[in-house]
């Protein structure tokens, strides 16, 4: 007996060791049909095709009824600004500034990109190309003179220049780029004759210093603009210290500072990596998603 069972007894042995293996086999397989469908953002091969960081900022820009009536509402609102800043000598868009009436000519500074130039064609570009902005590409961009008109902003400016007041651009776009952004005026009946005393291009630099030497010159009545640098100096600091000079000029918003949306590129995104636009962009992601998961 003993002879006939250990035979029998290891068969048995072995087919639960069969039947073991097959069930975790199974098992395994289950799990992997029901998890293989998950997307790990981790892995590029799953992201969907041409996902973009600015997808949907420039889909609201390029598509929405929305861009268009918010922008078209705020030049709206500065055409009335600047009527009655006219009428009041002590209107001053420069803040600690000795407003004088008597002082020649009167001007409003305004930014260009996002603000009179809409480049929604170029960060199409970089969404299709899966890439980010360089020198390089924004410059083939103004050349392609593609630009088109901020919602708005043609209409003002005209108006603006009919009462009599100076229309002042300050870019931070660099001299490479005078004749092209000219030329991208122009075609829009923008009229420009790009020279420097209507076109202060900063080459990325702080604004700052121009606005000061604008406004020993002219009575500004209006800033114009999409970045808190258009504005005033701090642009480049942290998100908080952002927020909190955006909160400290609270009286200025919407009477003589002017400022439009701009979702798809700014300071406010720089803020997010201290500015470190050199950093690879999968590190860019991570300091997003930490802002996101880290609110204030
Ligand atoms: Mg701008």
């Amino acid at each position: 007996m003993t002879d006939q069972t250990k035979p029998h007894a290891s068969r048995s042995i072995l087919d639960w060791s069969i039947v073991i293996l097959l069930a975790a086999i199974l098992c395994a397989l289950l799990y992997l049909a029901a998890t293989g469908k998950r997307v790990d953002p981790s892995q590029k091969a799953d992201a969907p095709p041409h996902g973009h960081e600015m997808l949907n900022a420039v889909l609201w820009q390029k598509t929405s009824a929305e861009f268009e009536a918010v922008t078209r509402q705020l030049y709206s609102l500065a055409q009335g600004n600047l009527k009655r800043a006219l009428q009041d000598p002590e209107w001053s868009a420069i803040p600690n500034s000795k407003a004088n009436a008597q002082l020649a000519p009167t001007a409003v500074v305004m930014d260009l990109d996002e603000t009179v130039l809409d480049n929604t064609g170029y960060e199409e570009y970089l969404i299709v190309n899966h890439t980010e902005y360089s020198r390089e590409s924004f410059q083939k961009w103004c050349e392609s003179g593609k630009s088109s008109a901020i919602p708005g902003a043609a209409e003002f400016i005209r108006s603006t220049r009919d009462a009599g007041v100076e229309v002042i651009f300050m870019s931070a776009r660099s001299e490479a780029q005078r004749a092209c952004t000219t030329a991208s005026l122009n075609r829009l009946g923008i009229t420009s004759d790009g020279s420097k005393n209507e076109m202060l291009l900063t080459g990325g630099g702080e604004k700052q210093p121009f606005r000061d030497a604008v406004a020993k010159t002219h009575r500004v009545l209006l800033l114009v603009g999409d970045n808190l640098g258009d504005f005033t100096e701090g642009s480049l600091l942290n998100v908080e210290k952002r927020r909190q000079i955006a909160r400290q000029y609270q009286e200025f918003w919407g009477k003589s500072w002017i400022i439009l949306p701009n979702p798809m590129y700014g300071h406010w995104e720089g803020a997010v990596f201290a500015f470190d636009y050199a950093m690879p962009r999968e590190k860019k992601l991570e300091q997003k998603h930490k802002s996101i998961n880290s609110p204030e």
